[in-house]
């Protein structure tokens, strides 16, 4: 870390410079977008970066139009100064923290939207949330023109979507997923799990435990309609209140799996309500 001068930045022009400056060098760079609030699952993606490139930027942006109204945009956990000392330890070179006038200027008129992937899981769920989702992600590779962008499995169904954007927009990036960094329970790395109160933390891991006991029955052949109906009903009895879906989806299409025992590469996916937090989880059968 001898040559790390970790720097903050908030405007693409000052980003674009120093990225610029980067290349100018002959350095690859790659680019860890985030909403903060960061733990060891983003910080394994700016390792996972570090690998790839020679310089890293993370980005921390609360996105306000990937939140519905009702959603938690207000109080999604900020902290930058700490967020920023995680970055510096773990040899990220750049903290790229845009206020949302920079992203959104007035006028701003333009939507990224993806359709087939969007449209399933969270899509439902959260109907405006991809478009969301995939006009910042657009944004910001565009703003940083890295050579490579790390995003998490955690957020499968997310990082189909940016797969399928970033061929459909033949923008030049590498995308990489990173594997999801779990409590030893088994819980899901989150910022989100910040919200659960003591006791839903420790009902909290079921999700891990139904969706892993779910894989090991899909691999036993076990037809999938009775696999996700014991998911979800082991959900219910660990104390989740509103189960969003619990699902075996095709790995890189999403689409449904079923009836009958799974034929391809399968990806379980469940979002569920513990008291007001919705915790999403994933695995690979
Ligand atoms: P977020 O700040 O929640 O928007 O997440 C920023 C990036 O970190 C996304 O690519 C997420 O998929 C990824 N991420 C979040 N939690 C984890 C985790 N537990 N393990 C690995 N990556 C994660």
């Amino acid at each position: 870390m001898s040559d790390n001068l970790f720097a903050v930045v908030r405007t693409v022009a000052d980003l674009r410079r120093q990225v610029a400056a980067w290349r100018k060098a002959g350095d690859r760079v790659a680019m860890v977008p985030t909403m903060g609030a960061l733990h060891e699952g983003h910080l394994s993606l700016v390792n996972l970066a570090r690998g790839k490139a020679d310089r890293v930027v993370a980005s921390v942006f609360v996105n306000p139009t990937q939140f519905a109204p009702h959603e938690d945009f207000d109080a999604y956990p900020r902290d930058e100064a700490r967020d920023s000392a995680l970055l510096a330890e773990v040899g990220c070179d750049l903290l790229y923290a845009p206020t949302v006038g920079e992203m959104y200027a007035p006028g701003f008129s333009t939507t990224v939207t993806v359709a087939g992937v969007s449209e399933p899981l969270d899509g439902q769920a959260r109907p405006t949330h991809f478009a969301g989702v995939a006009t910042v992600v657009t944004k910001l590779l565009l703003q940083c023109g890295p050579d490579v962008a790390v995003f998490g499995e955690k957020d499968y169904q997310q990082l189909q979507v940016i797969k399928r954007l970033i061929a459909d927009l033949d923008i030049p990036v590498e995308v990489v997923g990173a594997p999801t960094a779990r409590a030893p329970d088994g819980l899901a790395l989150s910022s989100r799990n910040a919200y659960l109160t003591p006791a839903e933390r420790e009902a909290a891991p079921a999700l891990a435990r139904a969706l892993n006991r779910a894989a090991e029955r899909l691999r036993a052949g076990d037809p999938v309609e009775a696999v996700e109906a014991e998911g979800r009903a082991a959900l219910e009895a660990a104390g989740f209140s509103r189960i969003d879906y619990f699902e075996a989806r095709g790995a890189a299409d999403l689409a449904r799996q079923g009836p009958g025992p799974i034929t391809g590469d399968t990806r379980l996916l469940a979002a569920a309500l513990m008291g007001k937090t919705r915790l999403i989880d994933n695995l690979a059968v």
